[in-house]
């Protein structure tokens, strides 16, 4: 006979409140919202924390499509499993786990490939629905429907979310700690060790001191990497950077009449090994392009533009530069597999992950992370939800 479920919520509608984004800019407003169970390959979370990435701000912010309101944004989470539906057997009700934006099916070419994340049974793209059977599982208490962010909408004290978006993680980390890894840190050190897979003694030029950037510096340390510049406009990012292995620092604001791309050219005699754009500004991947060595250089694109933005190069020094130009979506890493790893580094003390939290909040001032994000003023502020 089957084991029957003991929680008491299993099957049935949950209320709980949600921090609501109803229009494009506004402030989030917390709500009571109904979080239907999980269907089919899915798996009903009660979040514990979150933090506040720059994806979620920059589709915040957004008016025309692929934005959509109201949603719940949130896609870096903690949290514990409330229910499964048909055919999960991977997690259970009581296991601690960490949602992500990038499937992980296990199946398909891709994920059965060592050479790429981009899972296409259940390929990423900014859905307003759930993956697997493309409806919502939430409403508000006029019974509308509220839309996903990511996959895993995080800002909700439940949210449900595909199995192939879901890991079960070792429950003695602290979830503030836990949950840097459903996104920024993991694609920034990701981006570093599996995408460029830098190698020991090379140079590193990173555009954007924010937790990304900061974590690719960190991944490229320990990596092996020697020389890792920052650039950022924000000095104060320099301080913060040293903690994580940057060696020297670019303010892009205070470059006189040169470009960010000839400093490094000049401070690296030619070129950094590998260059990250960690902002999300075309401008700044020519910038980095520009700068990075002849012949092995590789540029990576980690920073999301605008929908529809365009990359300008001129297809000679594409052709007579020999360098590489490549994207990496959560640090080309498979959740499922590098999650754990990561956190075991952080355990046996090599990855730091307490640096990256410099705020923390009650659910209900999720807005003042948005403000302090905007400011430039935290690398991650996490949201407990329930303190
Ligand atoms: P953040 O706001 O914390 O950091 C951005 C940093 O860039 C800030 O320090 C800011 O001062 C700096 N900056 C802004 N304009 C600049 C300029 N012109 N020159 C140099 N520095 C500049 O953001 P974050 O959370 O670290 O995210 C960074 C980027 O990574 C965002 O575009 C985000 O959407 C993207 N992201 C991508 C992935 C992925 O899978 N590829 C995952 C998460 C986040
Ligand atoms: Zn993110
Ligand atoms: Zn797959």
């Amino acid at each position: 006979m089957d084991e029957q479920p003991s929680s008491k919520t299993w099957g049935k509608p949950i209320k709980c409140r949600a921090a609501v984004s109803r229009q494009p800019g506004e402030p989030l407003v917390i709500e009571e919202i109904t979080v239907a169970p999980p269907m089919a390959r899915e798996v009903r979370i009660r979040i514990v924390c979150t933090s506040l990435c720059h994806s979620d701000v920059t589709f915040w912010k957004m008016k025309d499509y692929p934005a959509i309101f109201p949603r719940i944004f949130g896609h870096e989470a903690m949290g514990i499993v409330e229910s499964v539906g048909e055919g999960v057997d991977e997690v259970t009700e009581g296991d601690s786990v960490i949602p992500f934006f990038m499937s992980d099916c296990g199946e398909c070419i891709d994920c059965r490939s060592k050479k790429s994340n981009l899972c296409s049974n259940l390929p990423f793209k900014v859905s307003p629905y759930m993956h697997r059977h493309e409806t919502s599982r939430f409403t508000d208490l006029k019974g509308e429907v509220l839309y996903h962010f990511l996959f895993v909408s995080s800002f909700s004290e439940y949210t449900v979310v595909d199995i192939a978006h879901v890991t079960k993680i070792d429950p003695s980390i602290p979830p503030n700690r836990e949950c840097l890894l459903s996104c920024g840190v993991s694609t920034g050190v990701g981006a570093a060790w599996r995408t460029a897979n830098v190698e020991t003694g090379s140079t590193v030029a990173i555009f954007g001191l924010g937790s990304i950037g900061l974590a690719v510096a960190e991944g490229a340390r320990l990596c092996g990497a020697t020389k890792i510049i920052g650039v950022d406009l924000n000095p104060d990012k320099f301080e913060i950077g040293k903690k994580f292995g940057v060696t020297e620092f670019v303010n892009a604001g205070e470059c006189g009449n040169k470009t960010v791309s000839q400093v490094i050219n000049e401070i690296t005699g030619g070129g950094a090994d590998y260059c990250f754009e960690c902002v999300g500004l075309a401008s700044l991947v020519q910038e980095a392009y520009a700068c990075c060595r002849k012949g092995w250089g590789k540029t990576i694109v980690v920073g999301v533009d605008k929908p529809g933005s365009k990359l300008s190069l001129s297809s000679f020094d594409v052709l007579h530069s020999g360098k590489t130009l490549m994207g990496s979506l959560f640090g080309g890493l498979k959740a499922k597999t590098d999650i754990p790893i990561l956190l075991k580094r952080y355990l046996d003390k090599e990855l730091q992950l307490d640096e990256f939290v410099t705020h923390e909040v009650k659910f209900e001032d999720i807005n003042k992370a948005f403000d302090l994000l905007i400011k430039g003023e935290s690398l991650r502020c996490v949201i407990w939800m329930d303190k």
